[in-house]
């Protein structure tokens, strides 16, 4: 599959609508205009690849909802020189945005299907994470800390405290935090044992599962 120019005037309306909605970051918008969404839909979904809303793919999981992969990014404030790690790699969707705003993007997946299925699709896209890597992102990636982000996009019943100590001081941590409905929260390291944590909006994730089933 390839992207056409009606692929591109779907998504300048996608993107038009984030606007309405309150997206103000321009560097995330830009970054939205450009990356294909349909090329990491399941097949049988495709055209509703530019509709603001989050979709099934492989082993039950979903692609997140424009707006949501819009309002993560946002409140992550990357800049081109940041390290980030993203837990919950999914359909790669957020993984591309991310690196569309720094190369240096570390992403995990628990899900093995999905996992060497996403891993393909980054070769055949020609997307490179510095590591795309399969395990339990409550541990985080140890190797390769401090970051400077963190993303979560599963909902979190409570915080990895793995996923704090990995952050640096002055760095930030998104993630949606509750069971059924998760608030989106985010931290702030100020010192190497405190934080500050704001809370923003109500969304629905698919949950970040601790043990492998
Ligand atoms: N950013 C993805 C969101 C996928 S849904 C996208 O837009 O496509 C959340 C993902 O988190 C799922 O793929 C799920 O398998 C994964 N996940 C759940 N628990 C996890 C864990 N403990 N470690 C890593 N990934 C996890």
């Amino acid at each position: 599959m390839e992207d056409t120019p009606k692929h591109q005037g779907l998504r300048n309306q996608l993107v038009s609508k984030l606007r309405e909605k309150g997206i103000r970051d321009e560097a995330v918008l830009k970054v939205i205009t450009s990356v294909p969404r349909h090329l990491f839909m399941d097949p049988s979904l495709v055209n509703f690849a530019y509709e603001d809303n989050a979709y099934p793919i492989a082993a039950d999981q979903t692609i997140s909802q424009p707006y949501t992969v819009a309002y993560q990014s946002q409140l992550l404030e990357v800049g081109p020189s940041d390290k980030v790690l993203e837990i919950g790699t999914g359909s790669g969707y957020q993984t591309a945005i991310l690196l569309g705003l720094t190369p240096l993007v570390y992403t995990i997946e628990r899900q093995q299907l999905l996992y060497k299925k996403t891993q393909r699709l980054f070769s055949k896209l020609g997307l490179r994470p510095k590591k795309h890597l399969f395990g339990d992102g409550y541990l985080g990636f140890q190797a390769e800390a401090p970051y400077d982000r963190i993303i979560v996009t599963a909902g979190a019943p409570e915080v990895p405290k793995k996923l704090l100590n990995q952050l640096k001081i002055g760095g930030k941590m998104i993630i949606p935090i509750g069971n059924k409905e998760q608030l989106m929260t985010r931290f702030t390291k100020t010192s190497s044992t405190s934080f500050d944590k704001e809370t923003f909006g109500r969304f629905r994730f698919v949950p970040l599962l601790q043990h492998k089933n």
